[in-house]
């Protein structure tokens, strides 16, 4: 029987689908606040656009030429050049039949005007700068009614919903917003992620190695993540394996009034694994083994009310727990509509095994003949960072699988 989605903290294992439900339900979006325009690249929209305009918002030329009645481009004719009309202006003048108005890319048509005839098809020498309009033109090509014109609102409707809430705003998206004069428009406020690091044998990358010591690594691996997921950071340190030393620590998180605390190390069986003890008696122990490869002691759970995530220590079994777990999570913390990871379907270019655990093994995939083929990095231990450095995709063995052979389809999820 499957557990519950939400309620009494569950110490047997769950599924990677289960937890991650688990920790969905447990996570609520920010406050919105209102930003510039200039300040909302790579932020998450909390309303939807609707459009105040029609766009274009006018009938305008798409090339430099001049505005006519359609049968006045037919057989070669010469006409009258009566205005002269520049992007940024606008002009009252009828277009009537033997008559055209010169006319700039972007630039209003002008009444009458059907079409307009680019200026290589007529007989004026475009390319020559400030050149005054010509009297007369003669126009060498056919065009028909609204050839060369964009119509108002071809593009867009005034009223159109035309970008929903819980959209992160790319580079179109601020191009679209800043063509319908969004200058402030309303986001979902940046949370604040306090990220920790524990264990005795961590020394700051800066200091010589000593016997037993290693560089603390974490912090920088799932810094460069959280901001990745467009968090704001405040760095915790490294905590020594000492319950006092962790909740001291967490308790700068509450001051600083963070929205999310992930921590790495500490979550085990090990004798002075004090992270999840912390949580589960200062705060709110919601589960901690979930049946997966790498990372099945994985702690989450609430500190002082914040939704708090101890990742495993091993710096592969971090990176995967944040990909898997983690970052959904911030998807949904920031206000982005959380939708399933998008995968593709490699081939397996090598056979494996696997323990019948959820499995995220690290891959290098490349084309081969119109196919992706992905082979595994090295070793696949949870601490050989190296075997994540040299892979540009996590591949998923489904739970139950034990063994796949060469040329089996699997799935894959690309790591940026
Ligand atoms: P633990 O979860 O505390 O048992 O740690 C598991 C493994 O991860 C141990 O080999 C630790 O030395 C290593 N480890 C834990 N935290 C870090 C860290 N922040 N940076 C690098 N390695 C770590
Ligand atoms: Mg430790």
């Amino acid at each position: 029987m499957s557990p519950p989605s939400t309620g009494a903290a569950t110490f047997f294992m769950l599924s990677v689908s289960e937890a991650r439900e688990r920790i969905l339900v447990a996570i609520q979006s920010v406050e919105t606040q209102t930003v510039s325009l200039d300040h909302a690249a790579g932020r998450i929209l909390a309303s939807d656009i609707t459009a105040g305009i029609d766009l274009p918002p006018f009938d305008n030329s798409s090339v430099d030429g001049f505005a006519l009645q359609a049968a006045d481009s037919v057989n070669v004719q010469t006409i009258r050049v009566i205005a002269d009309i520049r992007a940024g202006t606008s002009s009252t003048i009828a277009i009537e039949r033997g008559e055209c108005a010169r006319i700039m890319t972007g630039a209003p048509l002008p009444k009458g005007a059907e079409a307009v005839v680019m200026v290589e098809d007529t007989n004026f020498d475009g390319r020559i700068p400030d050149h005054a309009a010509p009297r007369m033109i003669t126009i060498n090509k056919q065009v028909h009614p609204g050839e060369n014109v964009r119509q108002r609102g071809d593009d867009l409707h005034k009223g159109e919903t035309v970008i929903s809430k819980g959209t992160r705003l790319r580079a179109q998206e601020m191009g679209l917003l800043a063509t319908l004069g969004a200058a402030e428009i309303i986001l979902y406020r940046k949370p604040l992620l306090a990220l920790l690091s524990s264990g005795d044998e961590l020394l700051p990358v800066e200091a010589d190695l000593t016997p037993g010591k290693i560089h603390e690594s974490n912090s920088y691996a799932l810094a460069a993540l959280a901001e990745s997921a467009g968090m704001e950071l405040l760095r915790l340190g490294v905590a020594k394996d000492s319950e006092t030393d962790i909740r001291s620590r967490l308790e700068k998180a509450v001051e600083a009034k963070a929205d999310v605390i992930v921590s790495s190390a500490g979550v085990s069986v090990g004798a002075f694994d004090y992270v999840r003890k912390v949580i589960e008696t200062d705060g709110e122990l919601n589960f901690w083994k979930i049946n997966m490869r790498p990372g099945k002691p994985l702690v989450f759970g609430k500190y002082r009310g914040i939704p708090f995530f101890g990742l495993p220590g091993n710096p592969v079994s971090a990176f995967i727990g944040f990909e898997v777990f983690v970052r959904p999570a911030l998807e949904k913390l920031s206000g982005l509509t959380v939708r399933p990871r998008p995968y593709q379907n490699a081939i397996l270019g090598q056979p494996i095994e696997s323990d019948g655990r959820e499995s995220y093994l690290r891959v290098v995939v490349v084309e081969e003949n119109g196919r992706l083929v992905a082979r595994l990095t090295g070793h696949q231990g949870s601490g050989n960072i190296l075997s994540l450095v040299c892979a540009n995709a996590l591949l998923i063995v489904p739970s139950g699988v034990k063994s796949l052979p060469a040329s089996s389809e699997v799935k894959i999820w690309p790591i940026a």
